[in-house]
């Protein structure tokens, strides 16, 4: 797929991936085998016809191959550019076998962008309304994707968002640069499109309780995402110039901090930036970090490059760039300057040791090794767990050991009646897709209950 040149993306937020054009589109797909068995579609978490809309692109029936995807999912445009399909669907596609899988995620997005482009956006067929309200707690993919099934089969839905904006992590946490946020507003608009109502700055635990909101609605849909950032517990860490993850990337791309002054929020634009972790979340901050005008930017990753839990397009995309990568290495202290910023980051040299109990090979310090790194700036990508507000405001809500709210893994069902979750905020952070996944077994069952037993 053709891509921005690395030295001409690293200055600008624009997209980096531009979507294939219709002849490449219609060359790829006529690689598909069209099996009758197709495992393609048993790696896809919500169950897409894939041979089916691939099919579609082949005889330039692009209306009917987005028809296709949208009978499953809702996010077409999103998924297209952020799930991890060679982990899913390519991974099972049998071409894989001898050569390369077919390429279903950027036929996806071109179906996507096609329909946005043609400005002819079909909304399905909905089932009559059934007089059943359905509140969902968030605005992220999991709550999209409950919006947008409940909704079809004729209920009425409101999202409560606790941000200025619908998308979750899609707007707050993903850049602009490998997602921008004009798709996640189209694909929100789209759900809204279907009578699904959005309120925002509404935060469900303050703003009203759970228990207060069943004054109004039937079921309850908690999808809230995990917007509870891990830290490394070292000395330092308070210092400024550090930030979570989490808040770098708000900063930037939420509250638009890369467009300062036009938007309000400041965000340090600083020489030396060290990323702590080796995840999707850590690329896209070293590479946030380039864009803001850093000289230098590392990322500091404690096991080895096989170990780097990225996708392998955005660890290339972040080297291309000239991200750094420092392997092996284990951040022990931040130091700051007589002012309180950060001055530099001491590291210890690992080695691989014996496997831990996640199978991988454990690292192991090396005695001697210290050293020092310079930063103006440090980023702590190492994980997120779920907001316990909601869990602490919810009487007998079942919550597991890491803050996560327990589900039924078949039904989504939570431990209180007419209570459904999914997504981050049961399995913690993890995939765009998998949330949807989730999301969809979830508004099956609801859609029982709301018409078996409410
Ligand atoms: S497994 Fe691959 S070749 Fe077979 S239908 Fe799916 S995408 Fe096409």
């Amino acid at each position: 797929m053709p891509k921005q040149s690395p030295t001409d993306r690293v200055r600008n937020f624009d997209e980096v991936a531009l979507g294939y054009p219709e002849d490449l589109a219609q060359e790829e797909a006529s690689r598909c085998l069209g099996c009758k068995k197709p495992f393609c579609v048993d790696g896809c978490p919500v169950g897409i016809d894939i041979p089916a809309f691939v099919d579609c692109i082949v005889k330039g029936d692009f209306a009917g191959g987005i028809r296709k995807i949208k009978e499953t999912n809702a996010l077409p445009a999103v998924c297209g550019r952020v799930c991890p399909q060679e982990e899913q669907c390519e991974l099972k596609c049998v071409l894989g076998k001898k050569g390369k899988p077919l390429a279903i995620g950027r036929l996806e997005r071109f179906l996507a962008d096609w329909e946005a482009a043609s400005g002819a956006i079909e909304t399905p067929e909905m089932a009559s309304p059934t007089g059943k309200k359905v509140a969902i707690v968030g605005a992220g993919p999991a709550g999209i994707t409950v919006s947008n099934d409940l909704a079809l089969l004729g209920h009425k839905v409101v999202i409560f968002e606790a941000l200025h904006d619908a998308g979750g992590v899609l707007t707050y946490g993903i850049p602009e640069f490998r997602l921008p946020k004009a798709i996640v507003r189209r694909e929100v608009e789209y759900v809204k499109s279907l009578g699904v109502e959005l309120k925002t700055d509404f935060i469900v635990g303050k703003t009203k309780t759970i228990d207060r909101l069943f004054n109004d609605f039937d079921a309850i849909f908690v999808g809230a995402g995990a917007g509870l950032p891990w830290f490394l517990e070292i000395p330092g860490e308070n210092l400024n110039g550090v930030y979570s993850a989490n808040e770098y990337l708000t900063r930037c791309n939420l509250m638009k901090g890369f467009r300062f002054p036009e938007y309000d929020t400041p965000i340090k634009r600083p020489s030396n930036v060290v990323v702590f972790g080796g995840g999707n979340v850590a690329m896209d901050s070293a590479r946030t970090a380039l864009r803001l005008g850093a000289d230098e930017v590392h990322i500091v990753y404690r096991r080895s490059r096989q170990e780097l839990p990225a996708r392998l397009e955005e660890v290339e995309n972040a080297e291309e760039e000239g991200v750094i990568f420092d392997f092996l290495t284990l951040p022990t202290k931040l130091v700051g300057n007589e002012h309180g910023w950060l001055k530099e980051v001491e590291c210890l040299r690992m080695e691989l040791g014996e496997p831990d109990s996640s199978g991988r090979r454990r690292p192991v310090p090396i005695e001697g090794s210290e050293f020092k790194m310079k930063a103006d700036a440090a980023v702590c990508s190492i994980g997120n767990s779920p907001n316990p507000l909601i869990p602490m405001s919810t009487p007998g809500l079942d919550v597991g050991r890491k803050g996560n709210i327990e589900a039924d893994e078949k039904t989504g069902k939570t431990s209180r009646d007419a209570i459904w979750a999914g997504g981050d905020v049961v399995t913690g952070a993890a995939t765009v897709i998998s949330a949807m996944g989730a999301a969809r077994t979830a508004a099956q069952d609801m859609h029982k209950f709301l018409m078996e037993q409410c």
